[in-house]
């Protein structure tokens, strides 16, 4: 955008103020976009500098603003580099430039940031530690030799550590470190990598780091040495990250790994592990060229990918499990750590069971005390708590399945301006919340499960600290149907504000299309475990005919009972026994190893579903994934949301061809007499693979036909729809496209038939892309009303 902007400018110079004798232009220029906390004033200070320029550049609550005057063509040429020569953290939206009147002052200046009026400037996400601080932190000449907390322009902390903008130090943790003479130096000196580079520090003036004993005694020794050592003999050390505290073991040790899985009360979830480079995680994992960049991107997610046969790894980190989460350090304190300890670690969340990560000293010390034998931490506080996100390869792109540090806070653009500010409040489960504005839309940080105290006070002082950041008051407040929701009630709560309620599974479409800077309408295919549908029933097999605004439901899985309610949720068993009752496969299920596992409750559980008592009728693709995984004997109950159908994906055979078959059949009349919503008989399905069973057919193979099964559904009814609605483009959304076998069959299906496919790739298809689909709702109805 710098280039209409420089020949706007350049017209106008010539007219008006360029004199034939001088050739001397001024320009006042605004650039918006990430660009505070990045080095961006440096930048364009030396830019201005280099090209013999004159004039002043400044913060303020838009962004950066300067003035540049000298030659026209010099000018010119500055407005295009501003762009394409950005420092690497930087990211610029909008460069505009207008001509004004040259004043003759010589020289080049920064100015004060002015923090009057709305602010408007992005803040960065938090950033890996670039190649210049790594290599300062290897030189024992340099002044910041091994020091945990260097950091410069183009990297450190941001997001975590603001508490306010526009992002100067005085409104970051690093607040109340005065810098020693040296580091002030370098941060007044424009030619200097850390000019203004807030949370500069050294080990004269910076944070300090100390082990602490589990009475809080600091002990002995460099910390990072001793942290190790106890890592080697199998303790557990709780350590400060960027967002939060982690809990670490030596991923070696099945001793270790056992012990805290039994003090975390976390029973099958996978632990998230840190390895030093890429060699080590090329060690545990198969890492393509995707997965490679992904492992090494300044936002240094954890990266899921394939577990390498006969891997180093504890089995009690990840088991049962194909797959591996890993992540590169992305501080100073893990690179030092993990040269020390010379070795993969387990580095998961620092929590007891489901409760948010534990970010302030007090509350780890408070919290963790059971868990961690020591604990490695400093001084610098964490302003916000964030977990580290999560993503996986495919197809040779990024896809999400948590958006938090490194991601977090960047706004997404989307296709259409909203009319007036919205906050969308996510749902349940993974919650994230949406703050959007004009054309961007910035949507929070991981929040978590919106079901204890604790994460409900990150939801609340999430938001507020959002509102405070992007100098947002929303006049819209967007919210799941689902009345038990805490992010409901909260939204229901608030004074002075439109609520726009938006159904669980039209909100998954609109992320998707969101997600790809798209308004529809699609066919848009919600596969979830739980929504509360239009019609008070649970909603998660559905087909919608839908755009931004409105939806119509034009298909879904035919509703079967879940007896005892959310205890079907946490027993597939139960789901099982519903579905083989659906499927008159009474017979069948006598001979069936999980009926013989459940007996003593199986025949209660089925007359329960067919009295309708305490059984609600749900069109849930979860709880279908969950039946089959059940009769597969994967599982009967689980330990954390999703389980039964992960590793019904992972057992699947991929080279087997087969598929069973559902049969899809119109539903009832509709009110006006037209034809219902297709239905799709789930129940066909299960049967199926019950019969395949008792036949003697490998469950990795049945596993696999199931999936093509439901793939072939999927494709079917969509090819049904586009002839009833005339639509070519299909958007799939929904937790249960994390199943990446299910996605790729799916995927190559529709647009074998010439389907356009939109998937998700800048928000996770489950709940935490909620928000985003809430707030471009709530924007395309204010639009349709003419707001
Ligand atoms: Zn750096
Ligand atoms: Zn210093």
């Amino acid at each position: 955008m710098a280039a209409p902007a420089g020949r706007a400018l350049a017209g106008r110079g010539r007219r008006r103020q360029t004199g034939p004798v001088t050739g001397i232009v001024r320009a006042s220029v605004r650039v918006e976009g990430v660009v505070q906390g990045v080095g961006f004033r440096p930048f364009v200070y030396s830019l201005a500098t280099r090209l013999g320029l004159a004039g002043w550049v400044g913060n303020d609550v838009d962004g950066v603003f300067a003035e540049v005057e000298g030659a026209a063509a010099c000018v010119k040429q500055f407005l295009g580099l501003l762009e394409t020569q950005a420092p690497p953290l930087a990211r610029v939206d909008r460069v505009t430039a207008a001509a004004m009147a040259p004043t003759g002052a010589a020289g080049f200046a920064i100015v004060a940031s002015d923090h009057s009026g709305r602010r408007r400037a992005l803040v960065s996400a938090d950033s890996a530690t670039c190649d210049d601080c790594l290599a300062e932190l290897a030189d024992p000449a340099d002044r910041r030799f091994g020091y945990p907390f260097i950091n410069c322009t183009n990297c450190g902390p941001r997001f975590t550590i603001v508490t306010g903008v526009p992002y100067d130090r005085p409104l970051t943790t690093m607040a109340p470190f005065t810098m020693c003479a040296q580091c002030e130096a370098e941060y007044h000196d424009p030619a200097d990598r850390r000019f203004h580079a807030q949370p500069v520090c050294c080990p004269a003036c910076g944070p300090r780091l100390r082990l602490l004993d589990t009475r809080h005694n600091e002990m002995a020794g460099n910390p990072l040495a001793e942290a190790a050592r106890l890592l080697a003999e199998g303790r557990v050390v709780a350590i400060k990250g960027l967002g939060g505290y982690h809990l670490a073991v030596d991923a070696g040790s099945e001793a270790a790994a056992s012990a805290l899985r039994a003090r975390k009360h976390r029973e099958d979830k996978p632990f998230a592990l840190m390895v030093a480079g890429l060699a080590a995680a090329r060690e545990l994992c198969e890492v393509d060229e995707t997965g490679g960049s992904l492992l090494a991107s300044a936002r240094r997610p954890v990266v899921l990918l394939p577990r390498r046969p006969g891997a180093p790894v504890a089995g009690a980190v990840a088991p049962g499990n194909r797959q591996l989460g890993i992540m590169l350090p992305y501080t100073a304190l893990h690179h030092l750590l993990l040269a020390e300890a010379g070795r993969p670690i387990v580095l998961t969340s620092g929590n007891v069971s489901d409760e948010p990560i534990a970010y302030t000293d007090d509350d780890a010390l408070a919290r963790l005390a059971g868990i961690a034998d020591a604990f490695l931490t400093h001084d610098r506080a964490i302003h916000i708590r964030t977990d580290d996100s999560v993503v996986r390869p495919l197809r040779g792109r990024e896809t999400l399945l948590r958006r938090s540090r490194g991601y977090a806070p960047e706004p997404l653009g989307l296709a259409a301006r909203l009319p007036r500010p919205v906050l969308a409040c996510g749902a349940e489960l993974k919650n994230t919340f949406c703050l959007a504005v004009e054309d961007r839309a910035f949507v929070s940080h991981h929040i978590g499960d919106l079901e204890n105290f604790e994460t409900l006070r990150s939801f609340t002082d999430g938001i507020a600290h959002f509102r405070r950041l992007f100098d947002t008051e929303p006049e819209v407040v967007a919210y799941d149907l689902h009345p038990d929701y805490l992010s409901t009630k909260y939204a229901l709560d608030l004074d002075g504000v439109d609520l726009a309620g938006v159904q669980h599974h039209h909100a998954h479409i609109a992320s998707c299309l969101a997600d790809n800077a798209e308004e529809g309408p699609v066919i848009g295919v919600a596969f979830d475990g739980t929504g509360l549908g239009a019609d008070g029933t649970i909603w998660g097999g559905e087909f919608l005919l839908a755009d931004l605004a409105g939806f119509e439901r034009a298909g879904h899985l035919e509703p079967v009972p879940m007896p005892g309610g959310a205890a079907a949720i946490r027993q597939p068993w139960r789901m099982a026994a519903a579905y083989l009752d659906a499927a008159d496969a009474g017979e069948v299920a006598a001979g069936l190893e999980v009926a013989g596992r459940n007996a003593g409750r199986w025949q209660d559980v089925v007359a329960m579903a067919r009295r309708s008592i305490n059984a609600p009728l749900t069109s849930s693709a979860g709880r279908l994934f969950d039946a089959v995984a059940a009769l597969l004997g994967v599982r009967d109950t689980i330990n954390y949301e999703g389980q039964a159908a992960i590793e019904l994906e992972q057992l699947a055979d991929p080279a087997e061809r087969g598929a069973y078959r559902a049969s899809i059949g119109p539903g009832a009349a509709g009110p006006g007499g037209g034809a219902g919503p297709l239905r799709v008989r789930g129940a066909d399905l299960v049967r199926a693979a019950a019969e395949d069973l008792l036949a003697g057919a490998a469950p990795p193979v049945i596993a696999a036909r199931f999936h093509r099964g439901v793939a072939a559904a999927i494709a079917e009814v969509c090819a049904a729809l586009r002839e009833r609605s005339g639509l070519g483009t299909v958007a799939l959304s929904g937790g249960v496209f994390q199943n990446l076998l299910l996605l790729g069959q799916v995927v190559d299906l529709l647009e074998e038939s010439g389907f356009r496919v939109l998937t998700h790739a800048r928000v996770p298809p489950n709940d935490g892309g909620i928000s985003l689909g809430q707030a471009v709702v709530a924007g395309a109805r204010d639009r349709r009303d003419g707001r």
